[in-house]
Formats: structure tokens, sequence, C-alpha cells
């Protein structure tokens, strides 16, 4: 039987990990392009904070958070480091009852599932584990000691490794500048150097999608949000512990060399403000992101 042929566009974390699981079916022939190096879009920007548990997520999506953590844990299982895991325990905090519902609820479906989770509401302990907290008004904490962040840059690099040994094709510096069509079927596409036919064509190209769904004449209403992030430098001394990544419904912050990098929780934009969101052509952002002008003196 003649074999799929699948193209992919985008090599980040979304399109290497697909370009690796369609690579495991001997009836399908992979071929990813990258238009810059692999991992270097949003998912070089990412804190790589995929937790067993945090307060990004409803518990509703327990699976898929489980799932994912499994994930990238069978990476560092199979080969130490290829998923560049950092095993520093997640702290998340309660700031009011519901948060804390939430945080209980998660606890125990980390602990059903055989992990070290527990629910912290004696302030000393809390700041055993971090030292630096503040803890006035905090109800408690979830604590996952078998937690931690992963480097999305690196995973995604493994898995054009694992998916190459496959026999899938991946192609870096190689930009996709035109998806063939005939009437409303894509049939291929065409790169800087030649072009491929293809069964089927799959968008991976994150922020970009606005402007390849155009080659395939679609508008996608895809909307880029601003995270404003900052990278703190504790004061007068180098952080002599394990800094955990740090929850607050609002905000999240985990360590990075010597700073602490702290990020607006996604979740928490709102698309009406442009303040928060808006759409851009993410070649033409600033190094800092493009929201310096935002900023007041
Ligand atoms: C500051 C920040 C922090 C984050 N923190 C977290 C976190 O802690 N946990 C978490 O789960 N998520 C986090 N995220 C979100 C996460 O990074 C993204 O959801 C994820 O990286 C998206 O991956 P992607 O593969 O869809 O996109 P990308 O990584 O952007 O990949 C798309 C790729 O497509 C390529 N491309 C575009 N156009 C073309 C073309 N025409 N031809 C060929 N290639 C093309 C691009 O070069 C790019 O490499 C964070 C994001 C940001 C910005």
């Amino acid at each position: 039987m003649a074999k799929k042929k699948v193209g992919i566009i985008g090599g980040g974390i979304v399109g290497t990990v697909l370009g690796y699981n369609l690579s495991l079916y001997d009836s399908v022939d992979v071929t990813l392009f990258e238009k810059d190096q692999i991992g270097s879009g949003t998912t070089a920007k990412s804190a790589g904070t995929v937790c067993l548990f945090d307060d990004s997520l409803p518990n509703k999506f327990w699976d898929v958070r489980l799932y994912g953590f499994q994930t990238y844990m069978n990476l560092e299982k199979e080969d130490k480091g290829s998923a560049g895991f950092d095993n520093t325990g997640t702290l998340v905090l309660a700031t009011d009852k519901k948060v804390e519902e939430s945080i209980k609820t998660g606890i125990a479906l980390a602990t059903a599932a055989g992990y070290k989770a527990e629910y912290l509401t004696d302030h000393d302990k809390i700041n055993k584990i971090l030292p630096d907290l503040n803890l006035n008004g905090i109800l408690g904490a979830g604590w996952t000691r078998d937690d931690g962040y992963f480097d999305p840059t690196m995973a995604s690099n493994t898995f054009v490794k694992k998916m190459r040994a496959n026999g899938a094709k991946v192609f870096t510096t190689t930009k996709v500048e035109k998806i063939n069509m005939h009437g409303n079927k894509v049939t291929g596409i065409e790169t800087n150097n030649r072009s491929y036919n293809f069964d089927v064509v799959v968008d991976a190209s994150g922020p970009w999608t606005r402007f390849t769904g155009r080659m395939a004449g679609l508008e996608l209403p895809i909307w880029h949000t601003k995270a404003e992030a900052f990278f703190l430098t504790p004061p007068k001394k180098k952080l002599d512990y394990i800094f955990p990544v740090l929850k607050y419904p609002r905000f999240y912050a985990r360590r990075e060399g010597d700073n602490i990098f702290i990020c607006k929780a996604h979740l928490t934009m709102d698309l009406n403000d442009p303040m928060h969101a808006g759409i851009w052509d993410p070649d033409k952002l600033q190094p800092t992101g493009g929201t310096d002008e935002y900023f007041l003196e």
C-alpha cells in the first residue's frame, strides 16, 4: 500500500511532537519544514512549565496534563537531559477559597497518580521551600515535589532526532512559501528551493498561522497575546536554595540562571484589551516582544 505523504509546516514543539508521533506509523511518510532552527520560535521563549500540577489548566483537563508531563519524563528516562527537566518542584499559592479548592483537587489527582504532592497550610513549611516568600493573606500552598520545568527547545530537537531515526525528513532554514491547491484540496507546498507533493499538509506554524493560512486562502482568526515578562536579580545575594516553579493565579515564576523569571499568567489576558492582545507579524516583533511602546516612563 502506498504510504500517506504528510508535510508539516513548522518545527516548534507542536510540529516536532506531531512529526515524531506520525513517524511511528509505517503507513506514513513525514516531511517537516522549519524556516529557521528547530524550536527557535515561540517554543524558545517558553518557560517550559508543563507541570504535574499548577493552576493554569482546570482540573478537568487532568488527563491532558498528566499525558504531557509523562511524555517529557519518558524522554528523560530514555536519555537523561533530552527534555531538559529541572526537578525544582512546584508551589501553587492559595490566595482565596476558590483557588484553595482547585489546588486540593489537583493535589489529590497528582497523589492518586503516584506522585509526591501535598497541601500545606503551615507557613513555616512553605517558607522552608521558598524562604523569600511573603505569605501575608495566603491560605496555603500546593506542593508537588516531583514537579519541575522542561526545556522545550531541547525536547523539540529530541523529537526531531527520534523522527529522523524512524525515517522522517526534516529540513531547517527552509521556508514554505506557497501551498499548492487543486480546487479546494491542498496538494503540496513550495519552499525556497523546490516543490513537494503531499496527501496532507499540517500547518504547525504557531503565531505565523495567519500568514501560512493565507497561502491556502484561509483567514484564520489568530490573535497574539502579550505576556509581560520580567527577569529579576535578587539584590545583594545569589539564590542559595532551589527556587521552585511558583504559581500565583495571575502570574508565575521560576529560576532562570541567577535570575527569577516572572511572567503574567496567559489565561488572565483579556483579548478585548489592546494592552493584552492584538494581531502582529511575529517576524517584525522587537526582541523584547514589541511591548515597549506600551510602558509608561
Ligand atoms: C513567554 C512565554 C512563556 C511561555 N511559557 C509556557 C509554559 O511555561 N508552559 C507551556 O506549556 N507553554 C508556555 N508558553 C506557550 C508555548 O511556548 C507555546 O504554546 C508553544 O511553544 C507553541 O509551539 P508551536 O510549535 O505551536 O509554535 P512555535 O514554537 O512558534 O513554532 C512554529 C514554527 O513555525 C515556523 N514557521 C513559521 N512559518 C513558517 C513557514 N512559512 N515555513 C516554515 N516554517 C515556518 C517558525 O519558525 C516556528 O519555529 C509560553 C509562551 C511564551 C511566549
